[in-house]
């Protein structure tokens, strides 16, 4: 049985080959069983020495095929061609860094062989090693994102997990351009086992994701499943529409009573006030229905989730 392990790699020279050591320990480790082994190294447009290195693995193992995109785009397309490169009955993906530790594979994989679940998914536990400031404003996102969409994102969850053949071509099938992995894996569902463990730091070199990087990702994930912010600019109309309503009402009575209390003038602060908040709101909704139309604009075009300029051949049965 074929087992594929597949490794977005985005200028991970440094790490490279302490991964693919350990890759070849968990083969190593596994070659009396009837499990084979194809590594797959997706380049997402690397500028550092990655690709020759990959290329250097594949001259000597048979086992290791790769893809090299054309320019950087992005984790979630290397996922995407390495799943659809990948031509196991299982299916892992791990990050290059180590951070994913691949000592749990033989164990992910037995949890697969007992039938009791579809996808065996790490979760780290702790989130030792990242500033405090990154792992709080990451509470808040999970908390938010759950709050709104119908299925359940983990807190901690990462992207490494070994996955069924018919899980793997159920992501497959969800070809969407702006993929949000997260909310994917969570949406198509199937029976998830967790294994958790402590946060590793990366082996060397450094992360890709900037406070910022990470910020817009947090929105991507949101607008990507859920409309309910739309819903947020309704309501929030519909509020001050009424609260508008009823003061035109006590103006309205006050007029026709006559002068029951002072008609004052002043009142410019507070009016200019009432001006910028809405002015504020109006332009707050009109950018959450902007987001929506952007992703519907790139949607539509429907252009490819990554061009690849050079890929090794697969693995003939
Ligand atoms: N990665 C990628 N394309 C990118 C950024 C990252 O393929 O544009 C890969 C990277 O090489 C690594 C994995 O995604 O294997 C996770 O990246 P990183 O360690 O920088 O993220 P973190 O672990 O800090 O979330
Ligand atoms: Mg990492």
């Amino acid at each position: 049985m074929l087992v594929s392990l597949i490794v977005p790699c985005y200028n991970e020279e440094a790490v490279l080959p302490i991964l693919y050591d350990a890759l070849k320990s968990v083969r190593e480790s596994l070659k009396d069983t009837d499990k084979e082994f194809e590594f797959i190294f997706v380049s997402d447009g690397s500028r550092d020495k990655t690709e020759e290195i990959i290329k250097g693995f594949a001259e000597n193992d048979p086992d290791v095929r790769y893809v090299f995109f054309s320019r950087n785009f992005g984790k979630e397309a290397a996922m995407y061609a390495g799943m659809q490169k990948a031509q196991g009955e299982y299916v892992a993906i791990l990050d290059a860094d180590m951070q994913d530790p691949p000592a749990l594979i033989p164990s992910m994989i037995a949890d697969l062989d007992s039938g009791e679940c579809d996808i065996v998914a790490a979760r780290r536990v702790t989130r030792k090693g990242e500033p405090p400031i990154r792992s709080f404003f990451a509470r808040c996102f999970y908390k938010l994102i759950n709050s709104m969409i119908d299925v359940e994102i983990a807190d901690g969850a990462r992207d490494f997990r070994l996955m069924r053949r018919q899980v793997v071509d159920a992501i497959l099938s969800l070809s969407e351009r702006q993929r949000f992995s997260k909310g994917i894996f969570a949406w198509v569902g199937f029976r998830t086992k967790w294994v958790e463990h402590e946060n590793v730091e990366r082996a060397a070199g450094e992360t890709k994701w900037s406070f910022w990087k990470l910020f817009r990702y947090a929105i991507d994930g949101i607008v990507a499943f859920t409309t309910a912010p739309l819903r947020l600019a309704t309501y929030t109309g519909f509020f001050f529409a009424i609260a508008g309503f009823i003061y035109m009402l006590y103006y309205f009575i006050k007029a026709i009573i006559g002068r029951l209390w002072d008609t004052d003038v002043a009142g410019y602060p507070s009016l200019l006030c009432f001006i910028l908040f809405i002015g504020g709101l109006v332009l707050m909704a009109l950018g959450i229905i902007g987001e929506y139309l952007g992703r519907t604009y790139i949607e539509i075009k429907a252009r490819p989730i990554y061009i690849s300029k050079e890929e090794s051949e697969s693995k003939k049965d």
